[in-house]
């Protein structure tokens, strides 16, 4: 089909379309997390149906190869049965029962068996909720108001980390955040990412009123901009010089990029992790953890207080865990070499193009920068020099071929471990009239994200 060259299907999705203005009417921009509403690359956010193995059926009937994989759960792929089974079988045993239950200790057994560090564990409903539960422990520990976070991380909606922050901020290119009063602007200090002289000159001047540095494990809401080597340890050195307590957000990295996500890459022993996404298995299970002696502050045990009425909640434990299990050795070879593929496709067919762009990955997720002079990204100010309006002539070309990316160019891509065969042969096949496309496109250079913005 696209030997021809003929996409499949066209720009227009009426059912999608339909749904989306009843959308509108009901909640705000039509949908319940802000890049899902396709404004960065225009055009009608797909309503999904169904999803099985690497496919997205959306409500038009149309099948995507899916490369966002919920923004990261989906690592076995839609579906998979042993998950499904496992969600049945504990919905049949009840819903939620606000008493403890065996299969969180399960769960956080699992993740403690994974990530050294972590000798306690809590779990919560979101990667926004570990965070905010973690950064609070932070500050009860410490007694220290301060928090310093990089541009381009995104720690979820939490008010003191949406300074500057990645993902749907970037995306809409938001230059603050209203509803964040100042006192909790002021209490944030945000740093170019990879920049360890920044981190040691705040701290040379502030370190006894910083709580903690969080960050990313390696950053995937800016696209994807991994730590330089030794960033992390780094991190871990300076905050421990100034006892103030390192944080690191496996929320998007935690066992996606390894058995042990980003520490079984890059083991910095951190003080506290925040865990998410995968973790839950597609359904909204999250977990936060670390030394003993710290997370003992967490009430009931210590004053720091932290709690949840549908927090490990049974079902949700039970896709968590289910998901954890199925993923094995095999299953993150099997990611790896979907993203090399596709990495090395992606790139040769833009290569093809007379495309200027850099590829860049964290394990198996990876994202593709349209940067004009095709160096290395290794902060925000660089992601923000891409060309977004050639992000949107590629992102629509590989839509109408079948392949569902990420709707901004500020996002990693998600392999899951089903995409082989034909669904991995359709992208391929696919891209090289996608990159023709984003050849196609006169460059914006900067100031491309603020004209995307308001078109
Ligand atoms: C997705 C994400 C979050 C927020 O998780 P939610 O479940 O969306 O609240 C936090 N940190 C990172 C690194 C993430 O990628």
């Amino acid at each position: 089909m696209t030997s021809s060259d003929r996409p499949p299907y066209p720009y227009e999705a009426p059912v999608s379309a339909g749904l989306f203005d009843r959308g509108r009417g009901i909640t705000p921009g039509g949908v319940n997390s802000p890049v899902r509403a396709f404004r960065a690359v225009g055009g009608t956010p797909r309503f999904m149906v169904e999803g099985s193995g690497p496919w997205l059926t959306d409500a038009d009937g149309r099948r995507y190869v899916d490369l966002v994989s919920s923004w990261g759960p989906m690592i076995l792929g839609h579906a998979h049965p042993a998950v499904v089974e496992a969600v049945a079988t504990a919905a049949r045993r009840g819903l939620s029962f606000g008493a403890p239950t065996e299969g969180e200790l399960d769960l956080a057994e699992e993740i403690r068996r994974r990530v050294a560090p972590v000798e306690r564990v809590r779990l919560v409903n979101s990667g926004t909720e570990a965070v905010l539960s973690a950064v609070r422990l932070a500050r009860g520990v410490t007694g220290r108001p301060l928090l310093v976070k990089f541009a381009g991380c995104y720690h979820g909606h939490v008010d003191a980390l949406l300074a500057a922050a990645g993902s749907g901020v970037a995306t809409l290119g938001l230059p603050d955040t209203p509803g964040v009063t100042t006192g909790a602007a002021a209490d944030t200090i945000v740093l170019p990412y990879n920049d360890v002289a920044a981190v040691e000159a705040v701290f040379a001047e502030r370190g006894a009123q910083i709580a903690a540095v969080i960050s990313e494990a390696a950053p995937g809401n800016m696209g994807v901009v991994p730590p330089l080597d030794g960033f992390n340890a780094q991190l871990r050195r300076i905050t421990a010089e100034h006892g103030a307590l390192l944080v690191l957000d496996e929320v998007m990295t935690g066992f996606r990029v390894s058995p042990s996500g980003w520490y079984g890459l890059d083991p910095v022993d951190a003080d506290l992790f925040t865990f998410g996404k995968v973790m839950g298995g597609g359904l909204p299970a999250a977990a936060f953890g670390g030394r003993a002696d710290l997370m003992e502050h967490l009430a009931p045990s210590g004053p720091v207080y932290q709690a949840g009425t549908l927090s490990g909640n049974p079902v949700a434990v039970a896709a968590g865990l289910a998901t954890l299990r199925q993923c094995t050795d095999e299953v993150y070879a099997r990611c790896d070499e979907a993203s090399a593929v596709l990495r090395g496709a992606a790139s040769a067919a833009l290569f093809a193009a007379g495309v200027p762009h850099r590829v860049q990955q964290a394990g198996s997720m990876f994202s593709i920068f349209f940067v004009p002079d095709e160096r290395q990204v290794r902060d925000f100010d660089d992601a923000r020099t891409q060309d977004v309006a050639r992000y949107t002539a590629f992102f629509h070309a590989l839509l109408a071929r079948g392949v569902y990316l990420p709707p901004s160019a500020f996002e990693s891509w998600f392999v899951n471990a089903a995409l082989s065969g034909p669904a991995l042969d359709l992208v391929l096949e696919a891209l090289p009239a996608a990159a023709r496309a984003a050849a196609e496109v006169e460059t914006h250079r900067t100031g491309a994200l603020e004209s995307e913005r308001s078109s």
